[in-house]
C-alpha cells in the first residue's frame, strides 16, 4: 500500500479496500480505488479514494493526494465518454463542517446536467443493478483505454 495509512477495521470505505465490503468498483491501482457513490447524486458519481485510511486533506501524504488527481482526469474522461454530462463536477470536503460524511479522504467526481439542484449528498440509494452495468462499462472503457 505505498507510503499509506494502515488499515482501519471500523472504517466503511477500508473495508472496501480490503474487499470486506461490496462496492461498485470502477478502477484499482496501487495507492488509489475508485467506485460508484452506492447513494449517486446524479448518474455516474463516483468517489476516488485513497488506498490508505487517512481522515482527510490535513492527514493524506502528498503522494496520496497527487495519485488521486492523476486519476481523477482518467476517470471524468470515462465518465464524459460514458455519459456525455454537460459538466464535470469535482469536490472534495474536509471535516464534518463541511460536509464530510465518510472520515478516509475521497475526492467526488459528479457529472451535471442542465437544471439539475446543487446537492453534494443524497440518502436515496441508487438501483444496484444500474450501478452495476455503468461500472462494467467504465471498466471496459477504462480497459480499453489503458491498452
Ligand atoms: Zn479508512
Amino acid at each position: 500500500m505505498s507510503n499509506d495509512g494502515k488499515h482501519d477495521p471500523s472504517c466503511i470505505f477500508c473495508r472496501i479496500v480490503a474487499g470486506e465490503a461490496p462496492a461498485h468498483r470502477v478502477w484499482e491501482d496501487e495507492a488509489t480505488l475508485v467506485f460508484l457513490d452506492i447513494f449517486p447524486v446524479s448518474p455516474g458519481h463516483t468517489l476516488i479514494i485513497t488506498k490508505g485510511h487517512h481522515e482527510n486533506l490535513f492527514e493524506a501524504p502528498a503522494g496520496s493526494l497527487a495519485a488521486v488527481g492523476a486519476v481523477s482526469k482518467r476517470i471524468a474522461e470515462a465518465l464524459r465518454e460514458e455519459l456525455a454530462p454537460a459538466g464535470m463536477m469535482v469536490f472534495q470536503l474536509n471535516g464534518a463542517d463541511a460536509g464530510q460524511t465518510v472520515f478516509h479522504y475521497h475526492m467526488h467526481l459528479l457529472p451535471r446536467w442542465p437544471g439539475q439542484e446543487l446537492v453534494l449528498h443524497t440518502r436515496v440509494p441508487g438501483d444496484p443493478v444500474a450501478l452495476a452495468d455503468l461500472a462494467a462499462k467504465l471498466v471496459a472503457r477504462l480497459e480499453r483505454s489503458a491498452s
